[in-house]
């Protein structure tokens, strides 16, 4: 691609990557202050049954107001938090934030909450993890059986044998343990048999992809069976539109969440959200 524009082309590239690892040396240097300087914040997206349409919980979606940038995407910064090792601080801060908000909220609106938490390869490398999901339970008071953990396919499978014995230690402290992204590649059902799981997050392009070909409700009704047989719920993500949502129940999927549902909120929309729901007996 360089070559391709000649002389010019290939300035314009040279160029592009100076900005592009400006921005990252930045991001890198203030990504380094940013948990001192109270810059992050977590959103909520709420989580749905299918049968019931009810919110059965939400997940937690790390939030960075950068001083100058303004809102950074997780999808630019996580991964330079994991290149500098910084995701063991800010995760373990997502884990405690996330356990203590949801205690709040359940206290306030009285009623259940189940709280997802993303994880990433880098965290399930680290020696504490087990010690810090159980002080973040232990210091916030919520019910283990509420925390649920977001592990991707890619970052089980980099080393199988670690990760079957960390997943063990962890379902030993009573919580919950999905699979996220599932369908983006890897390895499909049978290799996740390995591991003690309870959900399979099914991802947006999955879902999407079955959404698109009528002919292809079989295959992922037939899907959603076999997770059933293996005892895993599933939950869809990125649903944008009510004919996804039918789709999905029609197919006997467990829950869903998407813009279509709900977008991720601030702390203070998802309590007003809560707040507007029907009460509960
Ligand atoms: P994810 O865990 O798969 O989260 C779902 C992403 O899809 C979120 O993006 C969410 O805002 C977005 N989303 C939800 N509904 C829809 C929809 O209907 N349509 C579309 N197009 N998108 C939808 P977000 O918040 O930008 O997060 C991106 C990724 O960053 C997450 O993907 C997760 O891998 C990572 N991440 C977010 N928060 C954390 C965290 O606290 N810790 C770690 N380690 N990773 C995090
Ligand atoms: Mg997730
Ligand atoms: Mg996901
Ligand atoms: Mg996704």
């Amino acid at each position: 691609r360089a070559k391709a524009g000649g002389r010019n082309g290939y300035c314009f590239f040279a160029a592009e990557m100076t900005v592009e690892a400006r921005t990252r040396m930045t991001l890198e240097l203030s990504l380094r202050h940013a948990l001192a300087r109270e810059e992050f914040v977590l959103h909520y997206q709420p989580r749905i049954d299918l049968g019931t349409m009810a919110i059965v919980g939400m997940e937690a979606l790390i939030r960075w107001n950068h001083p100058e940038l303004g809102q950074v995407s997780p999808m630019q910064f996580i991964p330079i938090a994991e290149e500098t090792g910084l995701i063991e601080a800010i995760g373990q801060w997502v884990l405690l934030e996330a356990c203590m908000q949801t205690r709040r909220l359940m206290d306030w609106s009285g009623r259940p909450l189940c709280i997802s938490v993303n994880l990433s390869a880098r965290q399930l490398k680290c020696r504490d993890i087990v010690d810090q999901v159980r002080d973040a339970l232990d210091r916030s008071g919520l019910p283990a059986p509420l925390l649920e953990l977001e592990l991707t396919e890619s970052a089980l499978i980099e080393d199988i044998e670690h990760s079957a014995r960390l997943l063990k230690e962890l379902k030993g402290l009573g919580i919950r343990l999905a699979v996220d992204d599932f369908g983006t590649g890897y390895s499909g059902l049978a290799y996740l048999r390995r591991f003690p799981l309870d959900v399979l997050k099914l991802d947006r392009s999955f879902v999407l992809q079955q959404d698109e070909n009528d002919h292809n409700f079989d295959f992922i009704k037939a899907f959603v069976d076999m997770a059933h047989a293996l005892k895993l719920s599933v939950v869809a993500e990125g649903v944008e539109t009510s004919d996804t949502l039918q789709f999905l129940r029609n197919a006997d999927c467990d829950e869903a969440q998407g813009y279509f549902l709900a977008k991720p909120l601030s702390l203070s929309d998802f309590e007003a959200y809560l707040s507007r729901l029907p009460r509960i007996a």
